[in-house]
C-alpha cells in the first residue's frame, strides 16, 4: 500500500528512558518536579495534610520537673473563692439528692440484650464510668464502684446513685483507661477488684500512674505519654492531652500525668475526654483522629466557675468540645453521681441538652443517659 508520508518507514518507537537520560535539560527539569512533588513526603511523612500534633513529643514538663499543660499550670481561683467552697463542702451530708439522675431497673438485662445483638454500645455506670463495646472488645473508662471517692473512705463526697451495673454483671473486661489520679477517676478498690476478677485485664494509664497500681498488686499496666499509641488486638489505644492536673497526696501535685483517650478500630472510633477544661487540644485531636462516632465528655463540676474554669468544662463548653472533635454522638458524663461541686444536680444534663437542641444539623447529638442505660451507636 502506497503512502505519501515520507516518514512512514522511519517511525522508531519513542524510547522515553533514553530520551530522559540523554537530554540533560529535560532530565534536570523532571527531576526538579519529582523532588518538588516528594517534598511533603520528606517533611511530613505520608500524611501531608496532617502536620505533627503539638503533643507529638509528649506532655510538657515545667522547670520543677513536674507535668504541666500547654498553657501552663491551671488556676484554681483565689483563696476568697476556694475557702468558702471548702466550707460549703462540709455541708455535703445535708444536701438532698433531688435532681440526681434516675437509675434504670433492668440495666443488666438491657446490657445482655445488647451483647446478644452484637452491636457497638455504650453503658453509663455512673460518674465518668462507662462500659464501651466495640470491635468485640469491652473496655471501661475511669471505673469507680466505690461509695465515696476519697483517701478517707468515711469522709469523702457521698454517692447519690448506686453503680448502674454491678461488677458481677459486667462482661469480661479487656482493658481499662484511666484519665488521672483524682479519687473520683482512679478508684483503687475498684481497679483491684477488676484485676482480681480478670487478671488479663490491661490498665492503660498516663505516665507516672503505673507505680500506684503495681504497688497494689495490679501487674497488667501500660503507661503512655501524650501522643503515644499502642495496639490492643484489633484496636488502637491513643493517649492524648487534656487540660487538667493531678493530686492524690499532700506532696504529689502534678507528679503524675493526666490524659484523654481515643480508642479506634475498624468498627467504631471513640474518644473519652477524662477531666478537662475547654482547650484548643480538642480541635487538634479532632483534626488528627476524628471524626468520632462517640465522644464521652464531662459536663459537671463547673461551679464555682472562678475555681473550676480551667480544669472543668460547663455543659456548653463540653458540647463545643464534642463539636471540635467531630463527634457524631456526645455522651455527657461526670455529673449527678457524687457531690463534688456547687451547681444544682439536675443542671448539667438540662443545659447540655439545651445546647444541643439549638445547634446546627452537623453538630453532635447530645446524649444524656439514665444510670445503667445502654445504647448502641
Ligand atoms: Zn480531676
Amino acid at each position: 500500500m502506497g503512502t505519501d508520508n515520507p516518514w512512514a518507514n522511519q517511525i522508531v518507537p519513542f524510547n522515553a528512558c533514553a530520551f530522559f537520560v540523554t537530554n540533560r535539560p529535560t532530565r534536570h527539569y523532571l527531576l526538579s518536579i519529582a523532588l518538588l512533588l516528594l517534598l511533603p513526603e520528606f517533611i511530613w511523612g505520608n500524611e501531608a495534610t496532617k502536620p505533627a500534633p503539638s503533643y507529638a513529643n509528649g506532655a510538657p514538663v515545667d522547670s520543677n520537673g513536674v507535668f504541666t499543660n500547654d498553657k501552663g499550670d491551671i488556676a484554681h481561683g483565689s483563696a476568697s473563692v476556694r475557702v468558702p467552697f471548702m466550707l460549703r463542702r462540709f455541708g455535703t451530708y445535708l444536701r438532698s439528692d433531688k435532681g440526681a439522675p434516675e437509675q434504670i431497673q433492668d440495666a443488666a438485662a438491657q446490657l445482655q440484650a445488647n451483647i446478644q445483638a452484637g452491636q457497638p454500645a455504650v453503658t453509663w455506670v455512673g460518674h465518668s464510668t462507662t462500659l464501651v463495646q466495640i470491635d468485640g472488645i469491652n473496655f471501661l473508662t475511669d471505673p469507680i464502684w466505690s461509695k465515696r471517692p476519697s483517701p478517707v473512705p468515711l469522709l469523702g463526697p457521698r454517692r447519690y446513685v448506686a453503680p448502674g451495673i454491678t461488677l458481677e454483671d459486667l462482661p469480661v473486661i479487656d482493658f481499662v483507661v484511666i484519665s488521672h489520679n483524682h479519687y473520683d477517676h482512679l478508684d483503687l478498690p475498684t481497679l483491684v477488684a477488676l484485676a482480681k476478677k480478670n487478671p488479663q485485664t490491661v490498665f492503660f494509664v498516663p505516665m507516672g500512674n503505673g507505680k500506684l497500681l503495681r504497688e497494689n498488686g495490679i501487674t497488667e499496666v501500660v503507661e503512655l505519654d501524650w501522643g503515644q499509641t499502642t495496639a490492643y488486638k484489633n484496636l488502637t489505644v491513643h493517649c492524648l492531652p487534656s487540660q487538667h492536673w493531678s493530686k492524690r497526696t499532700l506532696t504529689d501535685t502534678n507528679k503524675t500525668l493526666w490524659a484523654s483517650w481515643a480508642v479506634t478500630g475498624g468498627e467504631r472510633r471513640v474518644y473519652y475526654a477524662g477531666d478537662s477544661g475547654y482547650f484548643p487540644g480538642f480541635t487538634e485531636i479532632g483534626r488528627q483522629l476524628g471524626p468520632f462516632d462517640l465522644v464521652i465528655v464531662p459536663i459537671g463540676a463547673y461551679a464555682p466557675r472562678a475555681m473550676m474554669l480551667e480544669s472543668h468544662m460547663n455543659p456548653e463548653e463540653a458540647f463545643d468540645a464534642a463539636s471540635d472533635l467531630g463527634a457524631s454522638k456526645a455522651l455527657g458524663v461526670h455529673f449527678g453521681t457524687f457531690d463534688l461541686s456547687d451547681e444544682p444536680l439536675a443542671e448539667p444534663p438540662q443545659r447540655f441538652l439545651n445546647t444541643g437542641s439549638s445547634a446546627t444539623a452537623a453538630a453532635p447529638t447530645p446524649w444524656i443517659f439514665k444510670i445503667g442505660e445502654t445504647r448502641s451507636f
